[in-house]
């Protein structure tokens, strides 16, 4: 699933190119696709709209429409938005088709159609559901190293768990808790409660490092993923722990373990996290 670094390459990719352009026409090929409101009523909205803006929260893409209009577009598992040349070959996973001016179209692209778009009236957005509940971005200049302490406080889950959890910081999945954890010497399934002042100022800092390094990289391409020109990302060769299973951790030699959190796969050093 993209995470924030994706998403975010995906947006610096994307806004030079689409901010300004008309959408004459929308075609949508999965309606499921549509959260809010009907895909008619959608389409009808958005048509001869200019696309003002872009933006995101977390794992979540934040297109601005007009001057009252804001499309929230949340990627899933395999979710892509492609920047292409109408006339260009239409993708059987295509499952929305912006059709834009100049000659452009903007590709929704979802292979397996978890992917979702509501559309907002810009003076509601903080009133729309899933972001009432999501945590700080985790790039958000408001979250320094005194305010994720007092976050910590009181929070009693393993620490991977809390990385992942959106409501506690927006952005962050498997890969990046993974290399987090790894970075800040800290075993993933210590409780957050457990962690010293130290600790937690190098989980902060890790936090940052790896996902500035990672947007840095592109992101990281391990399946799916593309930014909006259909480029892959590089920080899949930059992976300490991830997907390293059996293989030398980079910093002491000792191999990478793989264990299940929450049914998900985590990879740390039993040497260098403790
Ligand atoms: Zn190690």
């Amino acid at each position: 699933m993209p995470e924030l670094p994706e998403v975010e390459t995906i947006c610096r990719s994307l806004e030079p190119k689409i901010i300004g352009h008309r959408i004459e026409k929308i075609a949508v090929f999965n309606d499921k696709t549509i959260k809010s409101p009907s895909p008619q009523l959608f389409a009808a909205s958005l048509q001869g709209e200019e696309i003002t803006g872009l933006d995101r929260w977390g794992k979540y893409l934040i297109i601005e429409i007009g001057s009252s209009l804001v499309l929230v577009v949340h990627l899933r598992m395999t979710g892509r938005l492609l920047f292409v040349d109408a006339g260009d070959s239409v993708s059987k996973y295509a499952r929305v088709i912006f059709y834009l001016d100049q000659g452009k179209e903007l590709h929704f692209h979802d292979v397996r159609k978890f992917g979702t778009m509501h559309m907002v009236k810009r003076q509601q957005l903080d009133d729309f559901p899933p972001f009432q509940v999501l945590g700080y971005d985790a790039l958000d200049q408001r979250l320094n190293l005194s305010v994720f302490m007092d976050m910590l406080k009181g929070r009693r889950g393993q620490v991977k768990g809390l990385l992942l959890n959106q409501s506690f910081i927006a952005g962050i999945g498997n890969i990046y808790a993974n290399e987090i954890l790894w970075k800040s010497g800290i075993q993933p399934q210590r409780t957050a409660d457990s962690l010293n002042f130290r600790e937690q100022e190098r989980l902060y800092q890790a936090m940052r490092d790896i996902i500035e390094l990672a947007i840095k990289h592109h992101g990281t391409t391990l399946r799916d993923y593309v930014d909006g020109d259909g480029n892959r990302g590089e920080f899949q060769n930059m992976l300490s722990v991830h997907g390293r299973e059996g293989e030398p951790c980079l910093s002491c030699g000792e191999r990478v373990v793989k264990i299940k959190q929450g049914g998900r796969g985590t990879y740390f050093c039993p040497s260098c996290q403790d």
